[in-house]
C-alpha cells in the first residue's frame, strides 16, 4: 500500500515511528507536509499537488495535524477522502475534536462523565460564572492552550475573579471548570485505535503541580483501566467519530471524567510507558480497512 503520514515534521517521534512501522510491513511510506499541499477542486477530478507534483493512488493517509493548522490541514484530509483514500481519522471528526466546546457538548449528550464546565461570552458577571460551576477552587483554561500552558488553578473566590477578569480584559476565551481535587495531580490517557484501547497510562504531575502534562515535568506509567474507564474512553472516541484518539480522563469519586479527546495523540509517551508498539497497531488498523 501507499500510505501518507500528513505531518509538518518528518523528524517528530510519532511521524518517524509510523514510517518505520509501515515500512516494516512492506508499505510504501511517505511524509507529506499538508501545509505545502495545493488542492485543485474541479468536477469529478479532485487533485492534490505536493511540491509541484500530483499525489496519486494513495491508499491511506494518517493525519498528524497540529492544532494551529486545523483549517487547511482538514481541507487536505477532505480532499484525500474525495480521492477515495482511506483516512485513519476522518476530516469531520478532526474538525469536531478541535472544537473543545463542541466536543464537550457531544460527550455530555452521550452521557459521559465530565468535570462541570462553563463557557461564557466574556461575561462581566464573573461571580455568577464561578457560582455556576460550584465555586472555588476551580480551573480556568485558555481555549487555545496546549500542553498545560494557560491552565490555571484558582484556589479561592478572589483569585478566580481576578484571573477571569484578566483573561476577559485580554479578550482571551476561557472555560471555567470544577477542580477535581481527588485526581491528585494525575490524569489517565487511554489510547484508542479502531474501537479498542491499545494502551493506557497514568500521568502524574511533579510535586506541588496539579497539571500532569509530561511537558511540565510529569511522569507516565502504565495503568490497567477499570471497565468503567475503558468503556468511557471507547464511547468518547466513538461519539466523536475518531478512528484514533487519545482520551484524557480524571479519576474522580464519581467515576472517570473526560477532560479532552486528542485526535493526533503523541506516540512517544504512550509507547514508552506501555512498552507497546502502537505505531504497528495503527498500520494494522489501516490494513484492515483498505
Ligand atoms: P492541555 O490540553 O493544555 O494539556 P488540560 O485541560 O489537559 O490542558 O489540563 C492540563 C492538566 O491539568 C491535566 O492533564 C490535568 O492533570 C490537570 N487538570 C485539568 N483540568 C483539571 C480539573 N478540572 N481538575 C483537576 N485537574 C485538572
Ligand atoms: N500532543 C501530546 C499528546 O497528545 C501532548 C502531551 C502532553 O501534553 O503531555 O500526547
Amino acid at each position: 500500500m501507499k500510505i501518507i503520514v500528513l505531518s509538518r515534521n518528518p523528524n517528530l517521534y510519532s511521524t518517524r515511528r509510523l514510517i518505520e512501522a509501515g515500512e516494516k510491513r512492506k508499505h510504501e511510506m511517505l511524509v507529506v507536509d499538508h501545509t505545502k499541499c495545493d488542492l485543485v477542486i474541479e468536477k469529478k477530478k479532485p487533485q492534490i499537488f505536493y511540491k509541484g507534483k500530483p499525489l496519486e493512488d494513495v491508499d491511506a493517509v494518517i493525519p498528524r495535524i497540529g492544532a494551529s493548522v486545523t483549517f487547511f490541514g482538514t481541507a487536505v484530509v477532505r480532499q484525500f477522502e474525495m480521492m477515495k483514500s482511506f483516512t485513519a481519522v476522518e476530516s469531520q471528526a478532526l474538525v469536531r475534536s478541535r472544537d473543545k466546546l463542541r466536543s464537550l457538548q457531544i460527550l455530555a449528550r452521550a452521557g459521559l462523565g465530565l468535570p462541570k464546565t462553563a463557557f461564557t461570552n466574556y461575561s462581566k458577571d464573573v461571580k455568577s460564572v464561578i457560582k455556576n460551576v460550584g465555586g472555588a477552587p476551580l480551573v480556568i483554561k485558555l481555549l487555545e492552550g496546549t500542553q498545560g500552558v494557560g491552565v490555571v488553578l484558582a484556589e479561592n473566590k478572589n483569585a478566580a475573579e481576578s484571573v477571569l477578569e484578566a483573561f476577559n480584559g485580554l479578550k482571551a476565551r476561557v472555560i471555567v471548570q470544577e477542580f477535581i481535587k481527588e485526581a491528585g495531580g494525575a490524569d489517565i490517557r487511554a489510547f484508542v485505535v479502531d474501537g479498542v484501547v491499545v494502551g493506557a497510562m497514568k500521568r502524574q504531575g511533579k510535586e506541588g503541580e496539579f497539571r500532569s502534562n509530561l511537558h511540565r515535568g510529569g511522569s507516565a506509567s502504565i495503568i490497567e483501566l477499570t471497565d468503567e474507564e475503558e468503556n468511557a474512553a471507547l464511547k468518547a472516541a466513538k461519539v466523536l467519530g475518531l478512528g484514533i484518539a487519545g482520551v484524557d480522563m480524571l479519576q474522580s469519586e464519581r467515576g472517570p471524567l473526560i477532560m479532552e479527546v486528542n485526535s493526533s495523540p503523541g506516540l512517544e509517551g504512550i509507547e514508552a510507558a506501555t512498552g507497546k508498539d502502537i505505531a504497528n497497531t495503527i498500520i494494522r488498523y489501516i490494513e484492515r480497512h483498505v
